[in-house]
C-alpha cells in the first residue's frame, strides 16, 4: 500500500466513525477554538510527515471541536446534511480533481452539469431552456443572478456595464421585501448597487403586492430589479409570486427569486402550490447544500435567458478553448472550481423524482410535529404559520426563551438557534436534514420539554 492509499484509508476510517457517532454524540462541539489550536499544534514543523499520520492527527485533534451539523438533530440556521451518494461522490470529486472550466477539456464534468442542470429545472418547475450555474452557495447564486439582472436592465437603458462600469451610468433601483435574507444585501453590495429599497411585508414576511406596486409606480421608469423570496428563514413563508411577478413585469423590471431552501417546495406535489407563479421570474437562486443535502459547498444560479448570464459571467481569455455551446465557466464568477455538479447529479440520481418529493415532504412533516409538540409545552407559543420547514416559538417572554435555548444547548441532545423575530426572542427550528427521523423529533421535543421545565 503506498502512502496515498494509506492516507485515504485513514480518512475513510475516521469518516465512517464520525458518521456512526452522529446518532448519539452531543450535537454541540465540546471543545473551544483555543483547545483545538493546542491539539493541532501551533508550530509549523520543519520536516515532512507521513500523509496517513497527518490525517490521523487532524481527525483526532478536531474531533471534540466538531459540531454534529450532519446529525438528524441539528436544527440551527438552514443547514442540510449529506445524502450518502452525494457524500461518497464528493470524495471521488476530490480524487478526480477535474478542472471544470471548459467543455472541451472536462467532458465528463460538462456532461454531469448538463444532465443535473436539466433535472433541476424539471424538478423545480423552471423554464427548461434556462442556464444553470453551479456556485459555492446561495449568496453567490444570488450574486450571479443579480449580476445578470443588473447588466440586462442597464443594457436595455443603453448602458453596457461590462465595458463602461457603473460610474456615470443610469441608476439601478433594486426593490425587495422587508424580510429578504441578508445575502441579498451582500450580493447587491458586491455588485455596486448599494442597499435595496424595502417594501412592506406581512407578519409572515411575505412582501405586500400592493406596496410593491406602489413603490414601483412611485419610482417611475428606469432600470429596476425586484427581489422576491421563496422561503423566509423565520416563518418559511413564500412571497405571493403571481401578483408580484405581474407587478414587476408591468414595471419592466427584472424579477429575481431567492429560494435558497424554499425553491425545493416545487419538487413536491404536496407543496408545489407554495411556489405558484414563481416560474414567471427571470432568475432564481437556490442551494443544493441545504434542502437537497449535498455536502458543502453548492449553490445554483438559474437564469431564464442564457445569453444574459453568459454576458454577465463569460470571459474570453485567448488561451481558453471556446466552444459554440458555451462552457461551464460562462455561468459562474469563478474560473477554476470544484466539480460540484457531480455531487448534485449523484443526489438526484440516488433519490429519484419521488425521493426528492419525499425528502421535502418529510422535512415539512417533521416541522409540523415540532409545532404540535411545542404547543403542548406550558407557556410556549408557536408564532408562525408552519407552511414549510421552519418553526419559530417563544416561551412566555424573551428571558425565558433565552434560558430554554441555553439549557437545551447545554444538554446537547439537539442544536437549535435563537433569533429575534418581530422584536421578540424566538427559538427557531429549521428542519433540513434528510436523516432526521420521527425518533429524532421526539427526542428533541423531550429535550425542549426538559429545558423548559422549571425554567
Ligand atoms: C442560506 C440562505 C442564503 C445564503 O445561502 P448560502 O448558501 O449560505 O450562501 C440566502 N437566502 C436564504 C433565504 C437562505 O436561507
Amino acid at each position: 500500500m503506498d502512502e496515498r492509499e494509506a492516507a485515504l484509508r485513514q480518512a475513510h476510517g475516521h469518516a465512517v466513525r464520525w458518521l456512526a457517532s452522529l446518532s448519539d454524540r452531543p450535537v454541540p462541539a465540546r471543545a473551544s477554538v483555543d483547545e483545538i489550536v493546542r491539539a493541532l499544534g501551533a508550530e509549523l514543523p520543519d520536516a515532512p510527515s507521513t500523509p496517513a499520520d497527518v490525517v490521523d492527527l487532524l481527525a483526532t485533534a478536531c474531533e471534540p471541536g466538531l459540531t454534529a451539523f450532519p446529525s438528524g438533530r441539528f436544527y440551527g440556521f438552514v443547514i442540510g446534511g449529506t445524502e450518502p451518494a452525494a457524500l461518497a461522490t464528493d470524495w471521488l470529486v476530490s480524487a478526480w480533481d477535474q478542472n471544470c472550466v471548459m467543455r472541451a477539456v472536462s467532458p465528463a464534468y460538462t456532461a454531469a452539469e448538463e444532465v443535473a442542470g436539466a433535472w433541476l429545472l424539471d424538478l423545480l418547475g423552471l423554464p427548461p431552456d434556462s442556464a444553470v450555474g453551479f456556485t459555492t452557495g446561495a449568496t453567490m447564486a444570488n450574486f450571479t443572478c443579480l449580476a445578470a439582472g443588473r447588466d440586462t436592465v442597464l443594457r436595455r437603458a443603453g448602458w453596457n456595464v461590462a465595458h463602461e462600469g457603473l460610474v456615470g451610468g443610469p441608476p439601478v433601483r433594486v426593490v425587495a421585501g422587508r424580510d429578504r435574507h441578508m445575502a441579498i444585501d451582500l450580493a447587491l453590495r458586491y455588485l455596486g448597487l448599494g442597499r435595496p429599497e424595502l417594501v412592506e411585508a406581512d407578519e409572515q414576511g411575505r412582501i405586500d403586492p400592493e406596496a410593491l406596486r406602489r413603490a414601483l409606480a412611485a419610482g417611475g421608469p428606469g432600470p429596476t430589479i425586484v427581489v422576491l423570496q421563496a422561503g423566509d428563514i423565520h416563518s418559511g413563508a413564500f412571497d405571493p409570486f403571481a401578483e408580484t411577478v405581474r407587478a414587476a413585469r408591468e414595471a419592466d423590471a427584472w424579477v429575481h427569486v431567492d429560494g435558497a431552501f424554499g425553491l425545493w417546495a416545487a419538487a413536491s406535489p404536496a407543496h408545489a402550490h407554495l411556489t405558484d407563479g414563481c416560474a414567471g421570474a427571470d432568475s432564481w437562486a437556490t442551494d443544493a447544500h441545504k434542502t437537497l443535502n449535498v455536502p458543502y459547498d453548492c449553490g445554483l444560479a438559474v437564469v431564464r435567458d442564457p445569453s444574459a448570464l453568459r454576458s454577465a459571467m463569460g470571459e474570453r481569455g485567448d488561451y481558453l478553448i471556446q466552444h459554440e455551446h458555451g462552457d461551464p465557466v460562462d455561468k459562474v464568477p469563478e474560473l477554476s472550481r470544484r466539480g460540484r455538479a457531480f455531487t448534485v447529479w449523484a443526489a438526484l440520481r440516488s433519490l429519484g423524482r419521488h425521493g426528492v418529493a419525499d425528502l421535502v415532504d418529510r422535512l415539512c412533516r417533521h416541522a409540523g410535529a415540532f409545532a404540535a409538540g411545542i404547543c403542548e409545552i406550558e407557556g410556549a407559543t408557536v408564532l408562525n404559520d408552519v407552511v414549510f420547514t421552519q418553526v419559530c416559538a417563544e416561551f412566555g417572554d424573551d428571558e425565558r426563551t433565552d434560558r430554554v435555548l441555553a439549557r437545551l444547548l447545554d444538554e446537547g441532545t439537539a442544536w437549535i438557534s435563537g433569533s429575534t423575530w418581530h422584536g421578540r426572542r424566538v427559538m427557531r427550528i429549521s428542519v433540513s436534514n434528510w436523516s432526521t427521523t420521527d425518533e429524532d423529533v421526539a427526542r428533541t421535543l423531550d429535550a425542549i420539554r426538559r429545558a423548559s421545565d422549571g425554567t
